[in-house]
């Protein structure tokens, strides 16, 4: 039997510029953790976010482990986070030997729920015993409801650090998601909106974080001219290769974001009328980069469930998942304290991304369509 060709997630969408940037780091010899691309790649994103500063390194995770580095934790510290995200949001946590505490997430943003944490850290200062830091993630593209979040955290001084991994590019009251923590995380995966094939970014306001950001991703070594160590560091630098394919992806994301958005629009307008399907809202004040389409699927109102539709989809050979796996449900952290937690587990049960990779074509299109409404029809 002949299979159509396999149709991913969220493939890398490469534009002419990117071989340009690779070119001229191949023609320079700057192939290494240092160069010029990697400095402008630096300075662009500022421009592009409006962060101050920022450091490129080798992955977004790289990224959120001297994020909480910088905040100097000891063992068994205690850091929020959302529950509602990748893995990688977490695993920092425990690289520092620190304590997560999982928070749902709200129904508006499917991210952190700003009553849950104001009311996580009230209780938490009548203890005495306020956590380290709040790990908070923009999921899918889209940010948080930063204001209340922010100002619950302010009233604590807890610092905030913004997994923005997911949302390069999408902003929140006019501002760029990755600014809203004390420190800010951009992931560069293969998958993510802005590729570098792998790669990540600390961003802050706050110019001497980053800069102690890039000493301890450079094997913490010493501002003198023999290799003098004090201190312990990592090997995280981004390669100045990569960050010439990011100085060409940035030039394209906005182009990528339209078209992300453009395609959300139009499978919601091709299959929203199925029952029991729901697609992720965006409050007014945001606006989501949809880097991927989601979507709920209520088994009890069309008869069909999330499992159904992707076994489907998998038949044709059409790569779909489900939406992340809720933090407190992974074996991995089993046993971890959980604030709520039932939104994030349904948004699991009943959720579903769709292929969302903006080289995307019609005819790609049209053939998920196709086979999201027969097996309605179906069922
Ligand atoms: C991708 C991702 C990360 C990790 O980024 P890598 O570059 O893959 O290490 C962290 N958090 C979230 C929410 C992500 O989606």
């Amino acid at each position: 039997m002949s299979q159509s060709p396999r149709l991913y997630l969220s493939p890398p969408d490469l534009g002419t510029e990117e071989q340009r940037f690779v070119a001229e780091a191949f023609a320079s010899n700057w192939v290494a953790p240092a160069g010029p691309h990697l400095a402008a790649f630096e300075r662009e994103m500022c421009a592009a976010s409006g962060a101050v500063a920022a450091v490129a390194v080798s992955s977004g995770t790289a990224a959120l482990h001297l994020a909480l580095r910088l905040l100097e934790l000891q063992p068994g510290d205690e850091v929020l986070c959302s529950t509602f995200t990748f893995v990688g949001t977490a695993n920092p946590i425990l690289y520092e030997r620190a304590r997560p505490v999982f928070i749902d997430a709200e129904r508006a943003t499917w991210n952190l729920d700003p009553a849950l944490l104001a009311a996580a850290l009230e209780e938490r200062a009548r203890r005495g015993r306020l956590p380290r830091a709040v790990i908070v993630a923009d999921i899918y593209g889209l940010c948080a409801d930063w204001d209340p979040l922010l100002a619950a955290a302010a009233r604590h001084g807890v610092p905030v650090i913004e997994d923005a991994a997911e949302a390069v590019g999408a902003t929140y009251r006019g501002r760029w998601a990755g600014t809203f923590g004390r420190i800010g995380v951009y992931s560069f995966n293969g998958n993510k909106i802005l590729t570098t094939s792998g790669g990540g970014m600390v961003v802050s306001a706050d110019r001497s974080l980053v800069e102690r950001a890039h000493k301890l991703a450079t094997q913490a070594r010493e501002p003198v001219a023999h290799y003098e160590h004090a201190e312990l560091g990592f090997n995280y630098r981004l390669s100045n290769v990569l960050a010439g394919i990011g100085r060409g992806q940035l030039l394209g994301l906005a182009a990528r974001i339209e078209r992300r958005r453009a395609l959300f629009d139009r499978y919601r307008a091709a299959l929203g009328d199925l029952p029991g399907v729901e697609f992720r809202p965006e409050p007014a004040h945001a606006r989501s980069t949809r880097w991927l389409t989601c979507l709920l699927i209520d088994p009890a109102a069309g008869g069909l469930d999330r499992d159904t539709v992707l076994a489907a989809l998998e038949a044709d050979n059409i790569e779909a998942r489900p939406l992340w796996k809720p933090l407190h449900c992974q074996p991995l952290y089993h046993g971890c304290e959980c604030i709520g937690g039932a939104v994030a587990e349904d948004l699991f049960n009943r959720g579903l991304c769709l292929p969302s990779g903006s080289g995307m074509t019609e005819t790609e299109f049209e053939r998920v369509v196709h086979i999201v409404r027969q097996a309605f029809q179906r069922a």
